[in-house]
């Protein structure tokens, strides 16, 4: 392993490390954390991860006014389609649904939280910033977040937010033209679909969010701090584990509660192993590469 592999592999703990110690020293086990600091933080300290990270600033600066017009009108859109979607699924509901509703809901955030992962998995590990088009708009902010995690926490709700929208759009206009075209009978029909469609939309819409407060370490609303404590929502603690490098597990970032099954079961591992023999392709050969960037 050469010296800037090393490097890099360190880069990810102390990533992980000075976010929970956070910019105040605070954060649920910064104890363990600042002790976690004296013994690493003492080498290699232009290398660290954070927002003076050369390949963090070099990120961040690819940022451009197309992208943020993109995002915008992601969102614009999308809460707009998930308001009026909202409305009619009220509008539809009876208290006989009531059994399948917990079951819709229940089965959204499941697959919402696989697609996280297969998501999360697909930028972290393969394709670069290169890649036209696609590179710096898509996977620039996975490569940013590893090398400075915090950022995150300074993005508004536009940037945060935007691509996820973006993701939602066809399911929520799907849903809405069948509010629209289909009879009441065949809506009665597909009620509980149309549930489970509107609750997965809306939480692939949320995840970015809910990874955003999983790094925000003050200032937490009362409500978001007690659906991460029971594990309705990616707590923080549990997130960490992903910000270890060198960010190979852990991927899923909306419950989290798929991280266990697939752990145990190797499956991204599996599926990277696969896609190696088939492609060639290292896995997270352009993360590393941004994480290496010293000059
Ligand atoms: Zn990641
Ligand atoms: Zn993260």
């Amino acid at each position: 392993m050469g010296s800037n592999e090393k490097a890099a592999l360190m880069l990810g703990h102390r990533s992980f490390v000075a976010e929970v110690k956070g910019p105040l020293g605070g954060g649920e086990s910064a104890g363990t954390a600042m002790s976690d600091v004296t013994n690493v933080g003492k080498q290699d300290e232009g290398r660290r991860g954070g927002p003076h990270h050369v390949g963090a600033q070099e990120l961040s600066k690819l940022y451009s006014p197309a992208k943020r017009l993109q995002e915008w009108v992601c969102v614009i859109l999308c809460l707009g389609l998930m308001a009026v979607n909202g409305v009619f699924l009220i509008t539809c509901f009876s208290i006989a649904h009531l059994p399948f509703l917990f079951l819709s809901i229940v089965a959204g955030m499941l697959v919402a939280d696989f697609a996280s992962g297969l998501v999360h998995w697909g930028a972290d590990t393969w394709g670069s910033v290169e890649m036209p088009l696609f590179g710096k708009a898509f996977i620039r902010p996975f490569r940013e977040h590893h090398i400075d995690p915090t950022a995150i926490t300074r993005h508004d709700w536009i940037e945060t937010n935007g691509d996820n929208c973006m993701l939602t759009l066809l399911p929520m206009t799907v849903l809405a033209c069948s509010f629209v075209t289909l009879s009441a009978v065949q809506l009665e029909a597909r009620h509980s679909w149309n549930c489970f469609v509107y609750v997965l939309a809306v939480f692939v819409t949320l995840t970015n969010q809910i990874h955003k407060w999983s790094h925000t370490y003050h200032g937490l609303p009362q409500v978001v701090e007690l659906l991460q404590k029971w594990h309705l929502i990616l707590p923080r603690r549990h997130h960490r584990i992903h910000h270890v490098s060198p960010h190979e597990t852990y991927f899923c970032i909306t419950t989290g509660w798929l991280n266990y099954p697939l752990e145990f079961l190797g499956f991204w591992g599996t599926l990277e192993t696969l896609i190696e023999k088939l492609t060639g392709a290292r896995p997270r050969a352009d993360d590393l590469k941004w994480a290496c960037k010293v000059k």
